[in-house]
């Protein structure tokens, strides 16, 4: 509309006009003057009239005529230019409109935004008057000035290229004009250019941006001093930061906001704690000086979290910092989980009570391909959390890697953020004031449209990779100017003493009692409230402490169970299923009366509906979760007439219990790293990841290795999330048959994960209902079947259900008697009904059949019950369907022996026999053929040897 309008007002004005559109939003105007843009009302309102007439009073003709004299230039409204000049004129006049566009769209190419100026930026033609057919002649020339917000219609050209060079050519370089939706640019074009990008900000402001640049080139000078050449990531050149954060915060807490959560990597991280989350600086140098009390691994101190809670205009806001492995850019999906599970907690779904800020690397956010990931979520039914917040510390530098063509194919990097059309600020850090304007315009922006927005704080590095690291040898001409450099708070504290805002007296004051406050270990975060509202975030202390259980009452009253599945397979009046679908509900009621076994789907959606009903909340996305990729959940239907929705499981739902599923869009890293986030934030949820297949979760190791294994050890972060991986082999070849359980069972110690393999629906049923209502928060990996979904032997009673409880290991379940047993085959998984119709098939009546369903923590003690009842054994043999080099064997195997040395019979061989598939490079065959002949062996070997 807005590029419509202007396109006619351009056609009208030195054309001839188009009188039915001008008729058309005449009207529009005498209906309401707001339906109008604002040039065209201001327009309508300067139109001449008569006498003191209301503007309905104006006849239709007077615009009509008015109109068509303005197109022949003969109004008398405009500028005494203008008439001297005629058509030339108004020829000038449009390319005067399209030089201002083109300051709009490519004026960031000319900005003055690197400290060191050594940034190559090529000419922007579009920049220049010639190229536009005007001359510096036409500088004098008043021209109308579009919708440029110069406060004024008309000015001359040199006013108006004078605006357009301070407002996108001098420190601040602003790019929205990607933007398509007009009510955002309009805005952030309004924003920009009224106040030209530079604000006069009053002495107060200017004193308390000093006050926060003192502190943070403050703490990196004292930290130097006091440990030279220690690592700590310093902020050095990048001092900005400080304000900046200071300021986002305190702004968001005027809209209200609750709840802050941070990500960042290691640059500036410890400044941000100590001088924005108010961290005690006696913590942190006892953490440089060693003397840090651990009760477990620990981490590095420039990736430790920590919580506070600061004192703004809008009352108090509590703060987390995320902790964070080395693993770049990781952390912003994990912050976006934190933040959404505290919007959840808070019943917020629009997110304005918890606001994201993710601190960036240059180098990072154009190479890391989660970045890209956690945009495309950023405005997902799943995962949106009302827009973040992004800081570039773009210090033009990746470790040793500064040049362009090497580090990225894009102009900044940036450019990843326009695919979700965020607006990027690019800013020039040494000037504060700047960063101050676009920060503040930052957090309005993502509380006016709730999006993500990108400030790009273009600055420096002032040390090599971290304090141990000479730059010089790759980066000459660059360190070579940085040692010439003046700080960043240098520079300002002159700008503000010749401007008499300050003394020199006062800035030493400043600097002296900062250096003070750290010397005597003091907190330097003025607004940290230190007794902290804590109902402003979730207590864990119901959850702390727990030793390892497998066992947990997990039985529900068989009655309850009924009446919930029939409250599920209550369809709503008027909706049609789909005739498969239907099917499965039909299904489902009869399993609800015991006219039918009870298949894995059933179980699963009851687990979820008793956990629903006795107050626990579900969330579950993953790749097409609501159908499940074998069609075994239906957990959403769809209207077969209208296409709506209907999801059985959110009847049970209350006002403060809820259910949520959500398909995930086709990743696995960001979706996983979410997840992680939201479960290790919200430990009355179970949260529940599945893949599509399970060897699609690689996709997502870095999450699994650096969070969700040893998060709880790193940092003591608690985390219940449950991933279900769909594992086995059918014959499908290398690609989605295994989960790769061995990497799973590589990374178990410490009881630090649970991995289990459930066979039956019941099992299913009870080790999710364990996951949830046990207090113990620990992730679970769970592997999940495919052909076992339908399965005419994976069947439960409904009394399993009802009574039962998660068993980690299953006895022989035939009429095979203790003491004829000589063989006992252990497995995990699918692989047992295969051995089982072959021992019925050729009746080995001395062979019994052990499911561990348990593979971690390894149930040694569960195990042995088992096994000691068959007294007259000679062999045990684990049979698995994976590869030797792959499945349980290598990480279980030692577990399984200890038991069978435990037992002490007299003829049983100590040595546990593997039976399976010979190690292998690609986890299953492509040939049907080879499948079943490996298939044959394998079971061969484990029943007879
Ligand atoms: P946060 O809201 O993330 O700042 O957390 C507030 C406090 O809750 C922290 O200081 C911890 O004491 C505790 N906490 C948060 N998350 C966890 C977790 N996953 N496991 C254990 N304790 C946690």
């Amino acid at each position: 509309m807005q590029e419509a309008s202007m396109e006619q007002l351009r056609g009208s004005s030195h054309l001839g006009g188009n009188v039915a559109y001008v008729e058309a939003m005449y009207e529009a105007y005498l209906r309401d003057p707001n339906e109008v843009p604002e040039q065209w009302r201001s327009y309508f309102e300067r139109l001449p009239r008569s006498t003191e007439a209301a503007p309905h009073d104006i006849p239709h003709s007077t615009i009509r005529e008015t109109f068509i004299l303005h197109a022949k230039n003969k109004d008398t409204n405009r500028p005494k230019a203008a008439s001297a000049v005629s058509s030339d004129f108004d020829i000038k006049q449009v390319k005067v409109l399209d030089l201002i566009n083109a300051y709009r769209v490519r004026g960031h190419q000319k900005a003055d935004l690197d400290p060191l100026n050594l940034m190559q930026r090529d000419d922007v033609p579009d920049l220049q008057l010639g190229y536009h057919g005007l001359t510096n002649a036409d500088l004098d020339t008043v021209f109308q000035t579009g919708n440029l917000a110069t406060g004024s219609d008309n000015s001359s050209l040199a006013e108006i290229i004078d605006t357009l060079e301070k407002t996108y050519c001098s420190s601040v370089g602003a790019e929205y004009m990607h933007i398509v939706d007009t009510a955002e640019k309009e805005w952030l074009q309004q924003r920009i250019e009224s106040v030209k990008s530079h604000p006069k900000y009053s002495a107060e402001v200017a004193k308390h941006i000093l006050e926060r640049l003192v502190a943070s080139e403050g703490l990196e000078k004292y930290l130097q001093s006091k440990y030279p050449g220690t690592k700590r990531f310093g902020l050095e050149g990048g001092e900005s930061l400080i304000p900046l954060m200071d300021e986002l915060i305190q702004r968001a807490g005027t809209y209200q906001v609750q709840e802050v959560v941070i990500g960042m990597a290691h640059r500036g991280r410890l400044n941000v704690l100590i001088n924005t989350l108010g961290k005690s600086p006696a913590d942190l140098f006892d953490e440089f000086e060693g003397r840090a009390k651990f009760d477990s691994s620990g981490d590095v101190k420039y990736h430790q979290g920590f919580s506070s809670n600061v004192m703004t205009p809008g009352g108090e806001v509590h703060l987390a910092l995320a902790f964070n492995p080395s693993h770049l850019e990781i952390v912003s999906p994990v912050v976006e989980g934190s933040v959404r599970a505290r919007q959840d907690r808070r019943k917020d779904p629009i997110g304005t009570t918890v606001m994201p800020i993710s601190i960036h690397g240059d180098a990072a956010f154009a190479g890391q391909g989660v970045v890209m990931e956690t945009f495309q979520a950023s405005q997902t039914r799943a995962y949106k959390t009302g827009g973040t917040v992004h800081v570039i510390v773009n210090n033009q530098v990746g470790f040793t890697t500064s040049l362009q063509e090497d580090a990225r194919s894009t102009e900044y990097c940036t450019d990843v953020a326009k695919m979700v059309q965020a607006p990027i600020f690019h800013v020039n850090a040494d000037d504060p004031e700047a960063v101050f304007f676009v920060t503040q315009l930052a957090a309005d922006y993502r509380f006016e449209f709730k999006k993500d927005i990108v400030i790009d704080l273009i600055c420096y590095r002032r040390r090599g990779h971290n304090e141990a690291d000479e730059p010089s040898g790759t980066q000459p001409l660059m360190y070579e100017k940085i040692r010439t450099q003046k700080s960043t708070c240098e520079l300002y504290a002159n700008k503000l003493i010749s401007e008499g805002i300050i003394t020199k007296e006062e800035y030493a004051t400043l600097t002296n009692d900062y250096r003070d406050a750290l010397d005597n270990g003091r907190h330097v975060v003025k607004s940290l409230v230190r007794e902290p509202n804590e109902s402003m975030f979730v207590d864990w202390r119901p959850f702390l402490g727990h030793e390892w259980t497998a066992s947990h009452d997990t039985s529900i009253d068989l009655k309850k169970l009924q009446s919930l599945s029939n409250e599920l397979n209550e369809m709503p009046e008027g909706f049609v299923t789909q005739r498969q679908v239907q099917k499965i509900i039909e299904d489902r009621r009869k399993m609800t009366v015991g006219a039918l076994p009870i298949n894995w789907g059933y179980a699963e959606t009851m687990a979820y509906a008793s956990l629903l009903a006795e107050g626990h909340s579900v969330r579950i996305t993953g790749q097409d979760v609501g159908r499940g990729t074998f069609s075994h959940r239906h957990a959403v239907l769809h209207n077969q007439k209208d296409g709506s929705r209907h999801i059985p499981l959110s009847t049970l739902a209350t006002d403060d219990v809820t259910f949520d599923i959500y398909d995930s869009f086709l990743s696995e890293e960001a979706v996983l790293a979410f997840e992680y986030g939201y479960a290790t934030t919200q430990p009355n949820t179970l949260v529940i990841w599945e893949a599509q297949f399970g060897d699609f979760a690689n996709g997502a190791q870095v999450v699994i290795d650096q969070f969700i294994t040893s998060g709880e050890h790193k940092w003591g972060r608690l985390c219940g999330l449950t991933m279900l991986l769909p594992h086995g082999y059918e014959g499908q070849g290398p690609e989605h048959s295994s989960a790769r359980l061995e990497r799973y069972l590589q990374l178990c110690a410490e009881h630090n994960i649970q991995v289990c393999v459930p066979t039956t629906p019941a099992q299913v049923f009870h080790m999710l209902r364990r996951q949830a209502i046990r207090p113990l928060r620990k992730p679970l990996v769970a592997l999940t079947p495919k052909s076992l979904l339908r399965h005419k032997e994976a069947i439960s009673t409904l009394e399993e259900l009802s009574e039962g409880s998660f068993q980690t290991v299953i006895d022989e379940v035939d009429t095979v008697k203790a003491k004829d047993v000589t063989r006992v085959v252990m497995c995990s998984g699918k692989v047992y009904f295969d051995l089982l119709e072959q021992r019925r098939a050729r009746e080995l009546n001395n062979v019994a059949i052990v499911r561990i369903e348990q593979l971690y923590p390894f149930p040694e003690d569960d195990l042995k019950n088992i096994l000691k009842k068959y007294k007259s054994i000679e062999k045990v043999v684990w049979c698995q369907e994976e590869p030797m080099n792959q499945g349980a064997w290598y990480s279980s195997q030692h577990h399984m022996r200890r038991v069978v040395r435990s037992l002490n019979f007299a003829h049983l061989d100590y040595e546990v026999e593997y039976a399976g598939r010979e190690a292998s490079a690609s986890p299953a065959a492509g040939y049907m053929a080879l499948h079943v002949e490996q298939q044959n062996k394998m079971i061969d070997d484990a029943l007879i040897g």
